[in-house]
């Protein structure tokens, strides 16, 4: 018999405050009665800013953040066009994946997980690319399976450097509304989020923020597109309706998670999330453990994968933390399998929560097999918060 709330500090979906559960509790309405469209136009206008844009069309497509990725695709891309992709985690692993089984001409540059985007090396073979055969270049903003935040602006300036038109897509699913995102300033044609981790919400939506470039790219692009349609959402959607049915229930939930958003502040809620990812990396410092992420200008704040010694398998850490502790932690994808087990720290999260997840996992790497004091990452962490907390009554003053 489990007892109290089992804990979720996976990177998404991420904790629904109990505000968005509660409005998310109402009677099945119809999405064609003449005032529907104003809930969905309310959400595009107040998600444009956690997407820093002020002027590109936001999509809400049912689905997921897969989904989204699918819609940019194919919207916007012909068979056989050369896209310029990295792969270092799991997540770009399957937007490879995605791109090549869509019919693109997909060229990978590979680095070792734990690594960013290689902006020089992008910025290289845009440079190289004169007669433009590069449609489009990628980027994941925040690589949930390594912890890495990677420079989006950096691969605009590359693209800007060489007068480079191909279309920059931005996957933003474990970013956007946890990280600064700006997708104006960027230059970004394309962003993708879902609606089941910054934003707090259950998963069920993929949204999808585009350029008038993009818009322009999706009039002549050949893929074949039917539900994800670009052309069918925006004529819809210009007046808050869908093509199809939408969840809204979900758009409910939408409405009460960008409501929180306001309230607190988008610089509020990026300071948060820095704040609450430092304590976490003060606490795996203190057990002498590493992150994935090579070095600390790709620290995530929304994610930490932590690095276990060859003598632990992390596979243990996450089985005994959700066996005895009923806490939930984050595994190691695909080739980190047993080598890292991740915190999530994004979406509606506080301190208390933080200590606790640092708290579960001394207990379950003790178990696991690692010699760890206790309440050292749990103590550093204090440490940190209690600083923070200082500096901001300071700053009050
Ligand atoms: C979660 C995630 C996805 C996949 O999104 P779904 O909503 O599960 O389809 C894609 N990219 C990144 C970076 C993610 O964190």
């Amino acid at each position: 018999m489990k007892t109290g709330h089992t804990h979720l500090f996976i990177p998404g979906p991420t904790n629904v405050p109990d505000d968005v559960r509660r409005a998310m509790n109402v009677p099945m309405q119809d999405q064609r009665a003449p005032d529907f469209g104003a809930l969905t136009l309310g959400l595009i206008a107040d998600l444009r800013p956690v997407f820093g844009t002020t002027s590109a069309d936001v999509l809400l497509y049912p689905g997921s953040g897969t989904g989204a990725w699918e819609a940019a695709l194919t919207n916007t891309l012909s068979p056989g066009d050369k896209v310029l992709m990295a792969r270092h985690g799991q997540f770009s692993v399957l937007w490879v994946d995605m791109a090549q089984r869509l019919g693109f001409d997909v060229e990978v540059m590979d680095r070792p997980w734990g690594e960013g985007t290689p902006v020089a090396a992008f910025a290289e073979r845009l440079a190289a690319d004169k007669d433009h055969h590069i449609k489009g270049v990628f980027v994941t903003h925040n690589e949930t399976a390594t912890g890495v935040t990677s420079d989006v602006a950096g691969v605009r300036a590359a693209l800007d450097a060489c007068g480079h038109p191909a279309l920059l897509f931005v996957d933003g699913v474990s970013s956007i509304a946890s990280l600064p995102f700006r997708m104006d300033d960027w230059g970004v044609d394309l962003a993708v989020t879902g609606s089941q981790k910054g934003l707090m919400c259950p998963a069920g939506l993929g949204i999808l923020a585009v350029s008038e470039k993009a818009v322009e790219a999706s009039k002549t692009a050949r893929s074949y597109r039917c539900y994800f349609d670009m052309g069918d959402m925006r004529r819809m959607m210009a007046d808050g309706y869908f093509p199809y049915t939408p969840p809204a229930q979900l758009l409910h939930g939408m409405r009460a998670a960008l409501d929180r958003i306001k309230a607190e502040g988008l610089d509020q809620v990026f300071a948060r999330h820095h704040r609450l990812a430092e304590g976490v990396r003060k606490g795996v410092a203190a057990w002498g453990l590493t992150l994935c992420a090579a070095e600390p200008a790709l620290w995530s704040d929304t994610v930490s994968a932590i690095r276990v010694p060859e003598s632990v398998d992390a596979r243990d850490v996450i089985r005994i933390a959700y066996a005895r502790y009923n806490t939930s932690l984050g595994s190691g994808l695909s080739q980190l399998a047993g080598k890292v087990f991740r915190i999530g720290h994004l979406g509606d999260l506080n301190e208390g929560m933080v200590l606790a997840a640092l708290g579960v996992a001394e207990l379950s790497l003790h178990e696991a097999g690692y010699p760890i004091s206790f309440g050292s990452g749990v103590g550093a962490a204090q440490a940190h918060f209690a600083h923070a907390a200082g500096s901001a009554r300071m700053a009050a003053e």
